[in-house]
């Protein structure tokens, strides 16, 4: 069985992943995920940026039952595990909305690292890898 990203662009496919965001060269702010124009200034230049792997948990609650589909595309029904969702602000520079690997045991402030988890299995039997924030230790 493969293993395949949920989408491309969005992380480097790696043992130590990074999510890709874009950085405005006019102004300065980081955005994720990457972005042609700059929300802030409207600039076009802007830099692919390869984001830290660590951060504080900023927000977060719990999904306690399946998105909307379009656009979520996992486990429904009986195969739905209820899991956590937040904001983690890496370096001070950009917040990133993510799913967290725990639906519990969060507190804001927390230190947070990036993983690449299981997230369905498609037609073609390939395991489907999507990101994700972990407590650090
Ligand atoms: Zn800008």
């Amino acid at each position: 069985m493969a293993r395949v990203p949920v989408a491309e662009g969005v992380f480097t496919w790696s043992d130590d992943p990074q999510l890709i965001g874009s950085r405005c060269s006019a102004c300065g702010i980081v955005t994720f995920p990457v972005q042609d124009s700059c929300p802030r200034c409207g600039s076009t230049d802007m830099a692919e940026r390869l984001l830290p792997r660590r951060g504080r948990l900023w927000a977060w609650t719990t999904q306690e039952f399946p998105p909307p589909s379009p656009p979520y595309a996992g486990p429904t029904g009986d195969a739905f595990v209820p899991f956590g969702v937040g904001y983690v602000e890496l370096a001070g520079e950009v917040k990133v909305e993510t799913r967290l690997t725990e639906a519990n045991a969060l507190r804001i402030g927390m230190d947070m690292e990036l993983v690449l988890v299981p997230f369905r299995t498609d037609d073609g039997g390939n395991e489907v890898v999507t990101f994700a924030f972990r407590p650090v230790g």
